[in-house]
């Protein structure tokens, strides 16, 4: 225990996480061994990044083959799996064009760039982009300064002009800001809010927005980074609606691990990053290209994206058996396998809890349990992380 808290308090390594004193040596499909060989249940999956489980052999096999041949030529040149892994997106999302880069943040940074451009070629001297309360856009200055979470933002002033926040899973807040603010250029939003506690909108809030960019000529932004891939019971959350965005940001699972974001556009802003605008030296290199590619694959081969939606229902089912009428418990909600149990006060312990039992999950925005097991969970798997969640729930809650 003592060489493991001393890798996890390494005075080598900044303190910018608080980490649980567990470090992982081996997974395999929703299992992690830690240093001592004890097994867990993974219902985190790294954070919505591991759908298809750990070490899953596609997903080896892709690695070791494309590590035998290429890793990395630059953006120099030509990139065949890049070509491919495009196409591949093209299809799935009804998108037009891809540019890759290497994390979330990356993802919603090109984004935000292609706004800014947007605007300035309408001639405006400050595009704005309307972003919401509760969004999570990661940890660069612009996408901090997107994210609708003071704690992410403290100590990081000044931070970026060119934004405007507006309550989450409310059109007409935005009607408003249309009426206020000449230069609105996108709307940058979560289809469902993850980091900020798995909130899931009005059925109809994708399309009314979608209305409301076509009126003034706005584009419509989605961060699928936490919800893409699979993960609600569609390929992306938008796909529950007949609508498509302008710009759509990827990032988390479509590698499994391997790091790669992606910024997916069409129509009016397809072609808006011309050269030299925009750059990644690591960005869509063969390895991540070729990985996301055999993730893409084995989604659609093993009908991943179904299972996600006949899984996720089976989790409603099985919360809301096991915690009816638990007072305390304040609603339990599912798109898929993104699942959100909010309590009634602050829950963190909960995590710490959950290891004990040797079940990774994690708490956001405070009180509220949020699982995002992988795409591969058998039902058995499924139905021992509602077991172990609501006995964890009953005994946090003192019943
Ligand atoms: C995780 C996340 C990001 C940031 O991704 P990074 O890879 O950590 O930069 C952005 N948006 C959403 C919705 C996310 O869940």
């Amino acid at each position: 225990m003592a060489a493991i808290l001393g890798t996890i308090m390494s005075k080598n390594l900044m303190p910018n996480y608080a980490r649980q004193p567990v470090t992982f040596l081996k997974g395999e499909g929703a299992w992690l061994w830690d240093t001592e060989g004890k097994d867990y249940l993974d219902a985190l999956s790294g954070i919505a990044v591991c759908g298809l489980g750990h070490a899953h052999p596609a997903i080896t096999t892709a690695i070791c083959e494309q590590a035998d041949k290429l890793l990395h030529t630059s953006n120099l040149y030509g990139i065949a799996h890049q070509q491919s892994l495009a196409e591949a997106l093209v299809r799935i999302t009804g998108m037009e064009t891809a540019f890759f880069c290497n994390s979330g943040a990356e993802a919603n940074e090109a984004a935000l760039k292609m706004a800014r451009l947007y605007g300035h070629n309408q001639g405006y001297k400050k595009p704005t982009v309307i972003v919401t309360e509760g969004s999570f856009h990661g940890r660069t200055l612009a996408t901090l300064t997107a994210t609708g979470n003071p704690k992410v933002q403290a100590g990081f002033a000044p931070l970026l002009e060119g934004f405007v926040r507006v309550p989450y899973n409310n059109v007409q807040a935005m009607e408003k800001v249309a009426e206020q603010e000449a230069e609105i250029v996108a709307v940058l939003v979560e289809p469902v809010i993850g980091e900020g506690g798995i909130v899931i909108p009005d059925d109809d809030y994708l399309v009314k927005i979608r209305a409301l960019c076509d009126r003034h000529n706005w584009l419509l932004m989605l961060d699928e980074i936490q919800t893409g891939m699979g993960r609600t019971g569609k390929w992306f959350a938008y796909q529950h609606t007949s609508k498509l965005p302008d710009v759509l940001t990827l990032a988390k699972s479509l590698g499994n691990g391997v790091p790669i974001g992606a910024c997916l556009a069409r129509g009016k802003v397809a072609d808006i990053l011309q050269p030299g605008t925009h750059g990644s030296t690591f960005g869509g290199n063969p390895l991540a290209c070729r990985v996301a590619l055999a993730v893409i694959e084995t989604i659609e081969r093993d009908n991943l994206v179904e299972r996600a939606q006949v899984l996720g229902q089976h989790f409603y089912q099985g919360f809301s058996k096991a915690l009816h009428g638990v007072a305390g418990v304040r609603e339990i909600r599912v798109k898929g396998l993104m699942i959100g149990i909010e309590l009634d006060k602050p829950c963190g312990e909960l995590v710490s809890m959950a290891l004990e039992k040797q079940l990774l999950i994690n708490v956001a925005a405070e009180r509220v349990i949020r699982l995002l097991p992988p795409l591969i969970l058998s039902d058995s798997q499924a139905n021992d992380i509602i077991d172990t969640v609501s006995q964890l729930i009953r005994d946090f809650l003192n019943i």
